[in-house]
């Protein structure tokens, strides 16, 4: 079985600040991780692997040069290849663009049985990129799942929804993409380190390794525009009224009154 991970290397949020002047991300000096419900897609991939023989986990991200620290990671947490999509061309990309290049990538690395990824990605927060190599490709989708099986050909997974969960089979191949709830990731292990700083290499595809329409990626492909951005003005406090229910209502009242709004 072939599973592709693809996995996003984002700042930590618990680490970011705000630039109060420009309102942009401070990003000088702050570590990065692989995104997290990326994670709980590697996990799932290596649980596959450790259980059904012949599997094989490759690692895909598009990213600057300094993603390969993800890439690392992912292999000595057990990703037997990992693959890191660098050229300038792919730069200034939307979600449409990012996933448009990813599906190029994996027409190029050929037959595979599931595409992983995670829920959404913590800086860009969207939950679109998944969905759209799905489309790209022409594949059936489960998104949030929270726990997998396999089926003979088929996947049975177990989708997320506010109260509940949907139970959905879908052949193989399929797009899942992970949410937190679907495991526990493992930690890299010592021959998992020594293996990626030795006999594992990752590979860097341009532009001219992978199968795409060059009008549809980086910023020319984007069609998103960005009007604005800005940092949300942070609010006082609200004040909860004590008292029993008459008391509540005759203060909601008063206050009310006070600022005008009856
Ligand atoms: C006009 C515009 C220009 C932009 N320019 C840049 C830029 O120059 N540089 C930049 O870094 N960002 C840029 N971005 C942000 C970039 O579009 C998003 O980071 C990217 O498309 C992923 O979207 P997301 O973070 O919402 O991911 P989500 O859709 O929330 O991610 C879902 C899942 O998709 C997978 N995934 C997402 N991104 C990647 C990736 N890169 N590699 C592998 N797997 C992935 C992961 O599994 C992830 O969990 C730009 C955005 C816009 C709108």
């Amino acid at each position: 079985m072939n599973i592709i991970v693809c996995i996003k290397q984002v700042p930590d949020t618990n680490e970011v600040k705000i630039d109060k002047k420009t309102g942009t991300l401070i990003r000088e000096g702050v570590p990065s991780i692989i995104n997290p419900d990326d994670r709980n897609a590697l996990e799932e991939a290596l649980r596959l692997k450790d259980k059904y023989e012949d599997t094989k986990v490759t690692v895909l991200t598009m990213g600057p040069p300094q993603a390969k620290v993800a890439l690392n990671e992912a292999f000595a947490m057990g990703a037997d290849e990992a693959i890191l999509l660098s050229d300038r061309a792919f730069a200034g990309a939307d979600t449409w663009a990012t996933s448009t290049t990813l599906a190029g990538a994996i027409k190029k690395m050929g037959d595979f049985d599931i595409i992983f990824c995670g829920r959404q990605a913590i800086d860009g927060d969207t939950a679109q990129v998944g969905p759209q190599i799905g489309e790209h490709l022409d594949l059936p989708q489960i998104t949030y799942v929270e726990d997998l099986k396999l089926d003979g050909d088929n996947v049975v997974a177990h989708r997320a929804i506010e109260d509940g969960h949907y139970v959905i089979k879908s052949e193989m191949p399929v797009l899942l993409t992970a949410i937190g709830e679907l495991n526990e990731p493992r930690y890299p292990s010592i021959k998992g380190i020594y293996e990626a700083f030795g006999e594992k290499e990752i590979k860097v595809w341009s532009l001219d390794d992978i199968i795409v329409d060059t009008n549809q990626i980086g910023l020319k492909g984007s069609p998103t525009q960005v009007k604005k951005s800005f940092t949300p003005a942070t609010r006082s406090a609200g004040e909860i009224l004590e008292g029993n229910n008459s008391d509540k209502v005759r203060n909601l009242i008063v206050r009310l009154k006070e600022r005008q709004i009856i």
